[in-house]
């Protein structure tokens, strides 16, 4: 994806980040100001731990096009990637962490945020050591395997005064940005219901996805968390129950994790959300919003490039950005400015717990309320 310089880029940028950061004050139920990048220069340090699929494809590309962020170490368990890393990113030997030694990094004044891309299971134990040597961690989605994971997270950052934000990466792209403030400036009246589903055909029978002890899930920690979070950050609303149906076709390769799930939440206002996922299909990544005088939609919704949006005042056309480095520059103007992320560890908490509600309902066969 090329990167945009224009001016108007820029406007559109700043003016969706202002929207943004609005749109998560209200969600997190705190005050903040609009963006306000300031004089101070600073670039902070990461570290990616865990060089798999996203670090190498998305989140180190990303990293280069930051303003304000450059990859400064890595934490790995695998040898062959240290050299190749190292040359390819210039990264001196005293930057190199492994699983063991990681809690030396401690000591490593280079380095101020940890970004954990690792299976979802490894998430509280690496952001928990990340937090006791004294850094900021942003954690890939989903932030954990359960609640009670979030909020040892929580408290490990909260108890070392560092910041924690989940890579809740749509939450900073101007298409949701877009949607979000039309919403929200009631443009053409109050939301009346949302479908939304974001899916995929998963390969490899063997990949951690489909360990349930490693992935805490299938489809719906994966993916079908990007329905529930758009149902909430578009509706500004929380949901106050949930019912949950799940489906499998194949026993053997979903024995230990969720193939497809549609779940319906309710919220205070009396809107009513439909949300599907699923890991055996190909295609279904969307979000439409109903409202009293027309509609707002996504899609492709979800994925990393190429989102578009339309709505019945006409499409709505922004300049793509790179979500990852847009949700690395935002995190580190959280860290600078002292002011917590829209995406915080309480948002990722909220998203967990009703994800073990909608498992719950499921496993039950009735409607889980979440009050
Ligand atoms: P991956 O399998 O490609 O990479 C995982 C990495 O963890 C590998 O480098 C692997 O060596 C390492 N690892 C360490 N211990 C392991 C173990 N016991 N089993 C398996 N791998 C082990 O996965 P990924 O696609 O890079 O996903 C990593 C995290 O990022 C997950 O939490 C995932 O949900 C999240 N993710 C987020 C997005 C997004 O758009 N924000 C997209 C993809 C993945």
């Amino acid at each position: 994806m090329t990167h945009h310089h224009s001016s108007s880029s820029r406007r559109v940028f700043v003016k969706s980040l202002s929207a943004g950061l609005a749109a998560g004050a209200a969600i997190g139920g705190f005050h903040s100001s609009t963006a306000a990048f300031g004089t101070e220069k600073k670039s902070l340090g990461f570290a990616l731990v865990g060089l798999g699929n996203l670090s190498t494809h998305q989140i180190a590309p990303g990293l280069q096009k930051t303003k304000r962020c450059h990859l400064a170490g890595i934490v790995t368990g695998t040898p062959e990637k240290e050299s190749l890393w190292a040359q390819k990113y210039q990264l001196g030997s005293q930057h190199i962490y492994n699983y063991d030694n990681f809690d030396k990094i401690v000591g490593d004044d280079a380095i101020d945020v940890v970004y954990v891309v690792l299976p979802n299971s490894m998430h509280e134990e690496f952001t928990v050591r990340a937090a006791k040597a004294g850094k900021h961690v942003l954690c890939e989605k989903p932030m954990a395997n359960s609640a009670a994971e979030c909020q040892r997270m929580i408290a490990a950052c909260e108890s070392a005064s560092r910041q924690l934000a989940i890579g809740y990466r749509c939450q900073f792209e101007p298409h949701h940005l877009a949607c979000i403030d039309m919403l929200r400036q009631k443009e053409l009246g109050s939301i009346k219901a949302i479908q939304a589903g974001f899916g995929f055909s998963i390969g490899d029978p063997k990949q951690w996805r489909l360990r349930g002890a490693m992935a805490g899930g299938g489809a719906l920690m994966d993916v079908g968390l990007y329905a529930l979070q758009a149902c909430r950050y578009l509706s500004n609303e929380e949901p106050i129950s949930v019912t949950a149906q799940e489906t499998k076709t194949d026993a053997a390769k979903f024995a230990e994790v969720d193939e497809s799930i549609t779940w319906a939440m309710n919220f205070p206002s009396g809107l009513v959300a439909h949300c599907s996922t699923t890991y055996s299909q190909n295609g279904m990544n969307h979000v439409h919003v109903e409202t009293e005088r027309g509609f707002v939609k996504l899609g492709p919704a979800f994925s990393y490039t190429g989102i578009q949006a339309d709505s019945s005042k006409g499409p709505i056309h922004l300049q793509p950005i790179d979500q990852f480095a847009t949700e690395m520059d935002a995190f580190a103007v959280s860290i600078v400015e002292n002011r917590r992320s829209i995406v915080s560890g309480e948002e990722g908490l909220r998203d967990l717990r009703i994800i073990e509600a909608i498992y719950r309902s499921a496993r039950e066969g009735k409607t889980i309320s979440l009050a």
